[in-house]
């Protein structure tokens, strides 16, 4: 079986297949999982979050737009703090 989740593939992926996890809010992951949300909607999520039930995907938050350097990090700071 072909490895997709490690090594040279990922580097053509959008962002190297990384960023802002939109469950956990974790940094700098690998976004390489999927959840299902209560619409039916796939999500892209990090390892641990992997098949999280709807309930817990349906207050995903998009992260697309967040940085994570100090300078950037108020509005993530926000959204952990919200939850
Ligand atoms: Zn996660």
């Amino acid at each position: 079986m072909a490895k997709t989740t490690r090594g040279k593939g990922l580097w053509k992926t959008p962002s190297r297949g990384r960023g802002i996890c939109p469950i956990c809010l974790s940094t700098r992951v690998k976004l390489l999982y999927s959840a299902t949300n209560s619409e039916g909607k796939l999500l892209k999520v990090c390892k641990k979050c992997n098949s999280v039930d709807a309930a817990t995907a349906d207050k995903a938050v998009p992260t697309e737009h967040l940085g994570y350097r100090r300078k950037l990090r108020k509005e993530l700071n926000q959204q952990k703090a919200a939850r």
